[in-house]
């Protein structure tokens, strides 16, 4: 689906958007990623939403991608009798090892290791910080608290102890079990929580074997820490302001952005901003002002993709918060002073053949009147490349690999579209003018430029640039082989 605009949009769907007509309408007005969370959900759920992402898709005829994001080790409460029980300030409160639903005075916190680890005094956050508690007395299968900061706890809400070390693998029995399930239904992402280190990762890649693309969240002081080992063996990073704000102090976020945000650049590999970003719109059909800043804030940055979390999943205006952050997006792309930025932070280092000839596509479209750049890929690298020059002009990604086109779909301004089996280069320029002018990116007298790598089918071998007239009579009457 063609948009009017480069950064991506990622929605979490949840009970807010399980239907069809609900998770048409947000791809329709503008989500391009669909986030399912396995924190939140059993299987036969996932499944369905799922199934319906891929209807779409085949009705629309066009690549959508699925991010599956991994519970990973995080403290979660269990579930409630209520749909919420409203925390008051100076309260009593127990979590225990008990299993039945919880109320106004107790949940279950089904993770023993934490009793072992707490200390008197410890605080305890519960909903990305929002609700604060401090121990008072503890014991092997729970712990007394008293509310310091009151607010609404629910199913499943995250807990956070940020002054104790616990002691967490990174993939829990869950994660592994997820991750198979997520790896058989087909997702394009797999996003990994609680990163701590490269090790981490390489522990996950092992297990999806290459079934998805693997993204890592940024939400542990020890993953800003190893960052630059993460992003080498990841394919694409999350800042998870969340839990990143609950385990630093929340002043050092916005620092983190935007450093992680350039280096996810530098590095070609697509980022995503998460997290809070349109928070008010769970309840309200209006932004604050300072959450339209904040999604601008990270677009100017340079994101790939901006992320919907409770707000498409769980709020009142799923279809309102897509629509204003593709709002904003227009809006930010076409400032003057965007381009400005984009621009100086441009990565001047170049060292392969592909990193030239993607630099030269930008430079021709840029200077003369082309209407997109067209790159053949098959791993995707040669899209992530161009991606990562941001042109003025269109990026279409032409590819014969549906895993391929639907990973593309969370990268900055990529427009993927499916190609059949290319062997020769003037076959690849007559698809890319007329996949060129069917999606409305150029006209019969317009000009494009594609790249490719000749043989086709190697990857790695992107070694050809061609300026080529969308008119196919004049393809044929011009073109070599
Ligand atoms: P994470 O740390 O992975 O982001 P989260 O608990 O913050 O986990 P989000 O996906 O960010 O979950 O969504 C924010 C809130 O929206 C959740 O805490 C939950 O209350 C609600 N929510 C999201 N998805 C679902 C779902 N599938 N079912 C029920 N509630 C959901
Ligand atoms: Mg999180
Ligand atoms: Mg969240």
């Amino acid at each position: 689906m063609r948009r009017l605009r480069n950064v991506k949009i990622v929605a979490t769907l949840g009970p807010a958007s399980n239907d069809y007509a609900t998770i048409k309408a947000l791809h329709e007005t503008g989500a391009d990623v669909f986030r399912l969370n396995m924190s939140h959900g059993d299987h036969d759920e996932i499944r369905e939403r799922h199934r319906i992402i891929r209807e779409i898709e085949r009705e629309l005829d066009s690549p959508i991608g699925i991010l599956a994001d991994l519970q990973g080790p995080k403290l979660r409460v269990g579930t409630f009798a209520n749909p919420e029980e409203e925390l008051v300030e100076g309260q009593s409160f127990r979590f225990d090892l008990n299993e039945a639903e919880g109320d106004a005075t107790r949940v279950c916190l089904p993770h023993p290791e934490i009793f072992k680890a707490l200390e008197a005094d410890a605080t305890l956050l519960v909903n990305d910080g929002k609700i604060k508690l401090r121990v008072v007395n503890h014991g092997a299968d729970f712990a007394d608290c008293v509310v310091v900061n009151g607010g609404a706890i629910s199913n499943r809400k995250g807990v956070n102890v940020p002054d104790v070390l616990l002691p967490l693998a990174a993939l829990s029995d869950k994660d592994r079990a997820d991750l198979e399930f997520v790896c058989g239904l087909g997702v394009d992402w797999l996003a990994l929580s609680f990163v701590q280190r490269a090790e981490d990762v390489e522990e996950a890649r092992a297990l999806v074997q290459g079934r998805a693309a693997v993204l890592s969240k940024i939400e542990k002081p020890s993953a800003v820490k190893s960052f630059e080992e993460i992003l080498a063996v990841s394919d694409g990073i999350m800042v998870a302001r969340g839990d990143l704000g609950v385990e630093l102090p929340v002043q050092n976020v916005p620092p983190i952005q935007k450093r992680l945000v350039r280096r996810c650049r530098a590095a070609a590999k697509p980022v995503i901003v998460a997290t809070q970003m349109l928070e008010s719109m769970i309840e309200s059909p209006m932004p604050t002002r300072a959450e339209v800043s904040d999604v601008a804030t990270a677009i100017y940055e340079g994101a790939d993709a901006v992320m919907l979390s409770a707000e498409s999943a769980a709020g009142d205006y799923p279809i309102e918060a897509v629509q204003t952050m593709s709002n904003v997006a227009v809006e930010v792309e076409g400032d003057p002073t965007y381009r400005e930025i984009i621009e100086s932070s441009r990565v001047a280092k170049r060292e392969s053949v592909a990193d030239g000839i993607v630099a030269a596509a930008r430079e021709i479209a840029e200077t003369t009147d082309i209407k997109a750049i067209c790159c053949f890929t098959q791993s995707g690298t040669t899209a992530l490349l161009t991606a990562r020059e941001r042109p003025r002009v269109p990026i279409i990604a032409m590819t014969s690999l549906r895993g391929t086109a639907r990973r593309l779909a969370l990268s900055w301004g990529t427009n993927c579209i499916m190609t059949g089996e290319v062997t020769r280069f003037k076959q690849a320029v007559v698809n890319a003018a007329r996949s060129a002018r069917a999606a409305g990116f150029a006209g019969a007298e317009d000009q494009i430029v594609v790249t490719a790598g000749v043989p086709f089918n190697v990857p790695g071998t992107t070694n050809i640039l061609r300026v080529a007239p969308c008119d196919e009579s004049l393809i044929f009457a011009s073109d070599p082989e």
